[in-house]
């Protein structure tokens, strides 16, 4: 049981110390226990706790951060969708697309297709999108959805020519896929798919829910790639986990049949309760004031090479067999892909192993990732590094 944190730390209720080495969930971009985002919270709950964002009500908070996350856009007139997580905003991403390609008189433009080990949610469409076996496990939630090999442009564009281009409405990607294990793409890879994508009237929709607000060095991850996707997906580092929020970034071109002057745009018939919570928005408005100003974002780009570099020391030893990263804070420590098959169990123990040596990390399917949040300090890394050597030779 956790009951504070400060900083890269958190402690447990028997006093004990651990290195937040996975920014808990992927999130705690900024640290924890950050006095500004928590300060801003209390100040907007006392003047207006919540009220809904329906029809043409808007809240102070609520219009401050669609502007300031639309200036982030990488497409100028960009308009932002507000939800409470990932999950939700990947279901108001591929719903949305299905309706404007309805909208443009191509209905029958409704399949979705994802990329192998993509992780996008638990809600409906989010499960059957997603590129992890377990999935089989709930049967069939969402029918139009396929899934192609993460790291071949190819394999889209057969899926695409196999599907027929005006049946498909849109291609769901993470840039670095990281549930599933922390896999950079291959160099040119997201670039070209974009471009099959526009060849084929596929909209592109970029879940940065982990790789957004700091994690890969830029803003929405898709600057890294020099990318402009139809949709950016994006929740965690946008309040650095203080409060719950997420939310879709949509080109103005995906705006443009909803969104006229005059009113008189077609209506998304589509929302949750606590879109738009101000507390939830002032808290995303104070951490993204707080990566701005302590220059976090930056920080990540400087620190990537010397990071994975440290953990790539972490090689010499016989049960890893690679460390995956090397693009932003965010990193794999793979084991030997033979002892993983013999002893499934073995990244849980690695992952345990860690934890008590002081390192809490995320365990993968075949070994553990880390993503510590981007105030992290030499000294941590060290701590890291001390924490995994011990955890890999207590696997031995
Ligand atoms: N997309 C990605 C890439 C994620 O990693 C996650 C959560 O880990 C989600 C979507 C779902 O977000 P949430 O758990 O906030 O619904």
């Amino acid at each position: 049981m956790l009951v504070r944190g400060e900083g890269a730390f958190v402690w447990d209720d028997q006093g004990r110390r651990y290195l937040d080495g996975a920014s808990s969930l992927w999130y705690a971009n900024v640290g924890h226990g950050r006095t500004e985002i928590i300060d801003a919270i209390t100040a907007q709950l006392a003047e207006l706790e919540s009220f809904h964002t329906f029809g043409d009500f808007t809240n102070r908070p609520a219009s401050e951060l669609a502007d300031r996350l639309a200036s982030l856009a990488p497409q100028e007139g960009s308009k932002i969708f507000l939800t409470n997580g990932g999950g939700d905003s990947i279901e108001t991403a591929t719903k949305l697309a299905r309706l404007w390609h309805r909208l443009r008189g191509e209905p029958e433009r409704q399949h979705l297709i994802s990329r192998t080990g993509g992780y996008h949610g638990t809600h409906g469409i989010g499960t059957s999108i997603l590129g992890m076996p377990y999935k089989d496990e709930f049967g069939q939630l969402v029918e139009r959805t396929s899934q192609v090999q993460w790291d071949e442009p190819a394999a889209l564009e057969a899926e695409i020519e196999r599907l027929g281009a005006e049946s498909v409405a849109a291609f769901v990607f993470e840039p670095v896929i990281g549930s599933g294990g922390v896999l950079i793409p291959p160099p040119g890879y997201l670039r070209e798919v974009e471009r099959i994508c526009r060849d084929n009237g596929v909209l592109t929709i970029a879940d940065v829910v982990i790789c957004g607000f700091g994690r890969l060095g830029t803003w929405l991850a898709v600057e890294r790639f020099e990318l402009t996707p139809d949709m950016i997906v994006f929740a965690k580092g946008v309040t650095s986990g203080y409060l719950p929020l997420g939310g879709v970034i949509a080109a103005p071109r995906i705006v443009e049949p909803f969104w006229t002057e005059n009113g008189g745009g077609h209506t998304f018939a589509h929302g949750t309760t606590y879109a738009g919570h101000p507390a939830c928005c002032a808290a995303a408005i104070a951490n993204l004031d707080l990566l701005a100003a302590d220059g976090l974002v930056s920080r990540a780009l400087e620190l990537e090479s010397s990071f994975h570099g440290r953990l790539e020391e972490l090689c010499g030893h016989n049960r890893v067999s690679e460390i995956r990263g090397g693009v932003g804070l965010m990193a794999a420590v793979a084991l030997d892909p033979e002892l993983v098959l013999r002893e499934p169990g073995v990244t849980q123990k690695l992952w345990s192993r860690g934890r008590e040596a002081g390192l809490l990390t995320r365990w993968l399917r075949d070994g553990v990732a880390l993503a510590p949040p981007l105030t992290i300090e030499e000294e941590h890394v060290e701590l890291a590094l001390d924490a995994l050597a011990s955890a890999l030779d207590g696997i031995a």
